[in-house]
């Protein structure tokens, strides 16, 4: 490991001054990857050395993983992330919302002005618990739905929910995702498939469908997708093609919705340090050299997509629709 360019949990956290050691003790607002190193006098940074760089350590953990059990912990922006008004009484509903990039959104989303309902597994509310304190902090409404996105009813019953507790909805972040790697087609069962087809396609067809009642003009309907969509990995049979649909409905549905006024836009990150990827998504292999192939030669953290989800969902955006934005540290996208 090159210790000029590699910024240990530990290292962030002794080297910080009284304001950070302050955070220290509250395990939400511990990530901190201040590098001082990585600023220069006029604030620009250098992307190369911002986060934690491979080798990472061995790690596993049971789908569909805990942020805080993750080492290095990703960086959400819990610290980081400054708002400035862009999204200032609107209304969200963020799927996936407690941890990886529905959590950075969803952090950003609040910190921007909107009030924020997030849909996970029920299986993750420590992690959900953090991100609805963090929304409240900012004074916003915060609202967790926890349920399984393969079922029809829980999606139409979501929707009707956060609907309910939001006064209505503008934003719909179809973000949450199952991926699992396998070596070959013949190790993935028809239970497997299926799971991961009702988790990244049925369910956003439901959600969609369930919202488009509450969705005004202005409104904004985002989908992540992948690098995968366009060069898919060996191991990822199932998931690729998922993504690959993504992009797909993102293109068809923005043609659709566009006389509406609603716009439909997709984010493509690379690879990401998220809990999806030490629990089944990754090869221990990949995950010791996780995100070492790309230009930047690490992964990226999910506040580094934060400012895409928010950008696509502002009135400022309001002339891009099917587009898909990418972040995925200089390799993958077409
Ligand atoms: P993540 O594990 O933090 O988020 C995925 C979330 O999906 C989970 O937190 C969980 O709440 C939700 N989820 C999965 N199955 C569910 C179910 N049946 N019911 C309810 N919720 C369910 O990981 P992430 O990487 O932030 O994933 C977010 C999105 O980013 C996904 O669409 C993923 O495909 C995409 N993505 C991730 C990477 C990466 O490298 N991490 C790269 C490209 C795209
Ligand atoms: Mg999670």
């Amino acid at each position: 490991m090159e210790v000029k360019n590699t910024i240990s949990r530990r290292s962030a956290l002794t080297g910080m001054g009284a304001v950070l050691a302050a955070a220290a003790f509250n395990p939400i607002l511990a990530n901190g990857f201040e590098n001082a190193e990585t600023q220069s006098a006029n604030g620009s940074e250098d992307p190369t050395t911002k986060y934690p760089r491979p080798p990472f350590k061995e790690q596993s953990q049971p789908w569909p993983g805990l942020v805080s059990k993750m080492d290095p912990r990703p960086d959400h922006g819990e610290k980081s992330y400054k708002g400035s008004g862009r999204l200032k009484g609107r209304r969200a509903l963020i799927t996936g919302g407690d941890s990886g990039m529905g959590r950075a959104a969803a952090i950003a989303y609040a910190r921007e002005g909107a009030d924020v309902a997030i849909n996970y597994y029920p299986t993750e509310e420590e992690d959900a618990r953090e991100v609805i304190q963090l929304i409240k902090a900012e004074g916003r409404k915060a609202v967790a739905i926890p349920g399984d996105l393969r079922n029809e009813s829980f999606c139409v019953s979501l929707v009707e929910q956060a609907a309910k507790a939001l006064g209505g909805l503008d934003i719909i972040v179809n973000n949450a995702a199952r991926q699992q790697t396998h070596a070959s087609i013949l190790d993935i069962s028809t239970e497997e498939f299926d799971w991961t087809m009702k988790t990244n396609i049925y369910a956003p067809f439901w959600i969609i469908k369930a919202a488009l009642p509450y969705l005004k003009s202005g409104s904004s309907i985002i989908g992540t997708s992948s690098v995968q969509a366009y060069a898919p990995t060996e191991d990822l049979y199932d998931y690729a093609q998922t993504k690959a649909a993504t992009t797909n409905y993102i293109k068809s549905l923005a043609k659709q919705l566009g006389p509406k006024g609603i716009r439909v836009n997709g984010v493509a990150p690379g690879p990401i340090w998220t809990p999806l990827q030490v629990s089944g998504g990754a090869t221990m292999e990949k995950l010791k050299e996780f995100g070492s192939q790309t230009p930047m030669g690490r992964p990226g953290q999910p506040v580094e997509l934060a400012s895409i989800y928010v950008q696509l969902a502002a009135n400022d955006a309001s002339y891009a629709t099917g587009q898909i934005y990418g972040a995925s540290g200089g390799e993958g996208n077409p």
